[in-house]
């Protein structure tokens, strides 16, 4: 079995699909190799073999691998001229991480491997060029350092023991940039650097470049397992069992001084998806100076940058002066450039996220992949590409992440706040949206207020967690390519960085600009779209499904198949769900409506009445409530089915717990206070969840069912009088047996007669049943002689098929979660092994009797793609899901018949 793979000079062993064995970065270089792209040579060490470290151990897997990567690295020498470890002419490497998904800095990377005391001086009399050479080596210590030997900060408030040094040396000299150092500045930092090593961990700096090799290969599997990289795969849901890939290349050098340089750049706008080529480098740095922040970037293109100057109110003549791009500095260059990002795009058929250095007027490339991207960016990439012909329409739909499109349906600020908001500065509108929250200063506090925003100086992969928590991100420093703004982008949160007005003082906990002070806690507003930081709060309002995203949304109505529905229990939610697209209502729920304070009242006289006349003088004050409810519900839906299922909950959840209501209530019905107690105490159940609710409570009081039947067919009566046509389902919960649903059609169809003769008019309506408890799935051909429709409860069902009680599963399912014993949780995401067999066979059996029987499915489940997925695999005619995951629904229902 080969472990290493080797690229460069126009050949490689890999190419591009095999992701999950070299990686996507080492795949990607494989490929941009064979393709004729220049990249710096080198080889991948498989995730195979990350595996095989993490079962057999260091000793073991460099045995097994020892000769291939010997034999790679003179595949090197050979290709470069140089020598690994020789002091006349060296080869230096990087050694990077490379998982088959990418996860930006998540993981360990350690450039310019193989200096020590002697090589530096055989690099800077070859190059002739010595602050290059010591400004290598001095970095070489710090990232090996902080990589391979755990050289870290001793807590959060500490610096990083390297940059302290360097920070200290800066003062002294009266210098800011690190570019500013002197050969012997850096000749010092290495040396001291090298004894902060020394003292932190008892040992030299090792000396022995194939020491330095394997210490890198082995620091960059553990980064598998590092910190940041578990939350990162647990954020995303990727298996620990992928492991990374180790990419061993060339070093080329980008800080060989000003014909040198190193950038990031991307083939579209990853924050908008707007089709320009953008991107940011710096002139004699390396690496991840430009995401780090070091220095202020410049942008490759010459629109960017005066896109960039106007944002930072920076005057024309200033920024050709001081902060020219790429394509003025270095036009040549930039051609070459912009022609191997368009190869790229081409080639990949998608915007590309690329990383380059120029050594000495030499471009080469060092990384591509599919740039990571906001919602609003994925849909209009998606169409761009679609209308330029690169893809065609089943592709587009297949490049939404159905989840993402989830950003585009959140509150945008409203105009008209917008208008009055005091903009206390800017910065870059690195990642769109809009958030509002309390200021807070540290990743690991994001969580002290329930909308937070993460405000930094600069962010780090640390930070993660954070990140994730808060509502928004702001820095002060760092371009539209730095970590905060690639991270936010791929969150799809709001951030803002380089805001370089702010300054941000951690100890103290404030935020000063312009000379005036916030505070952790204090609120403030962050449009990622503009890169306005605005003080307080910003309302917001609900937003318009327009330009490409109605776009998008065309094209999956083309290709979908199984409706979509939604569940509302109120006119304004089924509004929203409309305009979302919805064809109609899945669930309402009638108990909702009760829970209203001058509902309540009359529920509970209702449920407190002894017998049944005055129960069904309770439900008289009820009816007009309800059947009002559900006019303003019918006429929302004007033309679509509306699926009404009959009061489902326990009643003991509507009477009252609390003595002073209880007290008050007493009073109300004119009854004794105790009378009040019996019923509530008569009501405890031990097991609310399988007791007395459903239909079980239709059938022990039918005048339930009654009133509510007459409600639904009163209120479209009426509406039909004013020639709004409706289509009410009349759906009873909770069946496990043929003739619990048999007592309650009756009673329904019965109601239903009365009215048309009273009114002497009628409506069509149906009458269906809930499949929610395994019993009616599996005698569900003897239901379906009776009932015109099936919705799968999938919640309940759910709960019944596991045994799990939905309101206490909080306590074992995150144990069972993070234990491995369940992938994930059942209620989130439909258990298709178990629960969906039930699903299957209850469809099966119940199209067996009636081959034209709607089935649908009303959880929580009609909104989670998978789910939605096999609802359709399933042959449901829709599924229903809250009204902010229709479109969701509405692309998945799309993509799964692609
Ligand atoms: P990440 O996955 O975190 O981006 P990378 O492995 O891509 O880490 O490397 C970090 C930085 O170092 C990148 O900017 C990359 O371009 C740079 N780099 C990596 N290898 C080389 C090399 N052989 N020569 C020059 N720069 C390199
Ligand atoms: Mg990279
Ligand atoms: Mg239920």
């Amino acid at each position: 079995k080969t472990r290493v793979y080797r690229f460069g000079n126009k050949v490689a062993d890999g190419n591009s699909k095999m992701k999950n064995l070299l990686g996507g970065k080492g795949a990607n270089l494989a490929e941009m190799s064979a393709i004729g792209i220049p990249v710096p040579p080198g080889f991948t060490i498989t995730t195979e073999v990350c595996t095989e470290y993490n079962l057999l151990g260091e000793v073991a897997v460099i045995d097994m691998i020892r000769d291939e990567v010997e034999a790679s690295i003179t595949n090197i020498e050979t290709l470069m001229g140089t020598r690994f470890g020789d002091k006349d002419n060296p080869l230096l490497v990087s050694v990077r991480s490379g998982a088959r998904v990418s996860m930006p800095g998540m993981m360990d990377t350690v450039l310019n491997l193989g200096l020590n005391d002697e090589v530096v001086l055989g690099l800077a009399k070859k190059t002739n060029n010595e602050q290059f050479a010591w400004d290598s080596y001095r970095r070489f210590i710090q990232m090996y350092g902080g990589v391979v030997l755990g050289m870290k900060p001793a807590s959060k408030d500490d610096i990083d023991p390297f940059e302290e040094i360097m920070e200290n040396l800066k003062g002294k000299r009266g210098i800011q940039l690190d570019t500013e150092f002197t050969v012997q500045d850096l000749k010092d930092l290495v040396y001291d650097f090298k004894e902060a090593v020394k003292k932190q961990t008892g040992h030299s700096f090792p000396t022995n470049p194939w020491e330095q090799l394997w210490g890198a290969i082995i620091a960059v599997f553990n980064s598998w397992n590092g910190d940041r990289a578990v939350y990162y795969r647990n954020m995303n849901g990727y298996p620990a069992d992928w492991g990374t890939a180790v990419n061993v290349q060339a070093m080329v050098y980008g800080n060989m001084g000003n014909s040198s340089a190193t950038g990031v750049c991307f083939t579209r706008d990853a924050g908008t998806g707007e089709n320009v080529f953008n991107g940011e480098y710096l002139i004699n740095a390396q690496g991840e100076d430009v995401v780090a922040g070091v220095r202020t970037p410049q942008q490759i293109t010459v629109l960017g940058s005066k896109r960039w100057a106007e944002l930072a109110q920076i005057s024309e003549e200033d920024r050709k002066e001081n902060y020219p791009s790429l394509e003025e500095v270095m036009p040549g260059l930039f051609k070459e450039l912009d022609g191997y990002q368009q190869k790229l795009e081409k080639h990949y058929r998608d915007m590309q996220d690329m990383e380059f250095t120029i050594q000495e007027g030499k471009l080469w490339i060092l990384q591509t992949r599919n740039g990571k991207r906001t919602g609003a960016g994925m849909v209009k990439i998606a169409m761009d590409l679609l209308n330029e012909g690169l893809i065609d329409e089943k592709e587009a739909l297949l490049r939404i992440e159905p989840n993402k499109l989830d950003e585009l349906l959140h509150p945008v600020f409203d105009p008209k706040a917008l208008k009055r908001a005091h903009v206390i500065a800017q910065g870059l509108p690195a990642s769109p949206g809009a958030a509002t929250g309390k200021i807070v200063f540290f990743a690991d506090e994001a969580a002290k207020f329930k909308n937070s925003i993460l405000v930094r100086i600069e962010t780090s992969p640390e930070d993660l967690e954070g990140m994730h928590i808060a509502k928004g991100i702001l820095t002060a420093r760092g371009g539209m390519t730095s970590h905060a703004a690639v991270v936010a982008r791929g969150m799809g949160k709001c951030c803002i960085s380089g805001a370089g007005a702010l300054k941000i003082n951690y100890k103290a906990r404030t935020l000063t600009v312009d000379g005036h002070e916030y505070h952790e806690g204090d609120w403030i507003s962050l449009n990622g779209s503009t890169g306005n930081i605005i003080e307080g709060k910003v309302e917001t309002v609900e937003p318009e499904l327009s330009g490409e995203f109605a776009e998008i949304m065309k094209l999956s109505d083309k290709y979908a198949k199984m409706k979509v529905r939604t569940n509302a229990d109120t006119p304004k939610d089924a509004k929203i769900a409309r305009t979302f697209g919805a064809e109609g209502i899945g669930l309402t729920r009638t108990e909702h409506m009760f829970f209203e304070v001058d509902r309540i009242k009359a529920m509970r006289e209702m449920i407190l009445a002894d017998t049944v006349k005055g129960r069904k003088q309770a439900l008289q004050d009820l009816l007009p409530m309800q059947r009002s409810d559900f006019e303003g519900i019918f006429e929302a839906m004007e033309g679509l089915p509306v699926t009404i299922r009959l009061l489902d909950p326990p009643l003991h959840e509507f009477v009252p717990h609390q003595l002073a209501t209880q007290k008050e209530l007493a009073e109300e019905m004119h009854i004794s206070l105790q009378a009040v107690k019996n019923k509530v105490a008569e009501l405890e159940e031990f097991n609310p969840m399988l007791g007395h609710r459903g239909c079980r409570l239709g059938n022990t009081y039918p005048e339930i069912t009654e009133m509510q039947t007459r409600a639904i067919i009163e209120a479209a009566l009426n509406l039909k009088e004013r020639g709004i046509i409706c289509k009410p389902e009349i759906m009873v919960p909770l069946v496990g047996t043929v003739d619990e649903f048999i007592a309650q059609e009756c009673i329904i169809r019965e109601t239903a007669n009365a009215i048309f003769e009273e009114r002497n008019d009628k409506v069509e309506y149906s009458v269906g049943t809930m499949i929610e408890v395994p019993r009616a799935a599996l005698l569900a051909d003897k239901i379906a002689e009776h009932a015109d429709f099936f919705s799968f409860g999938t919640n309940d069902l759910t709960q019944m098929t596991f045994g799990y009680s939905r309101d206490d599963a909080g306590k074992f399912l995150p144990i069972y979660i993070q234990k491995g014993i369940l992938k994930v949780d059942p209620f989130e995401v439909l258990d298709q092994e178990g629960v969906g067999q039930l699903v299957q066979l209850g469809t099966e059996r119940g199209r067996s009797i009636k081959p034209n029987l709607k089935v649908g499915i009303c959880g929580e489940h009609g909104g989670e793609p998978s789910s939605v997925e096999f609802c359709y695999n399933t042959g449901m005619n829709y599924v229903s899901c809250s009204p902010y995951r229709v479109p969701i629904a509405r692309l998945v229902s799309a993509q799964a018949t692609i």
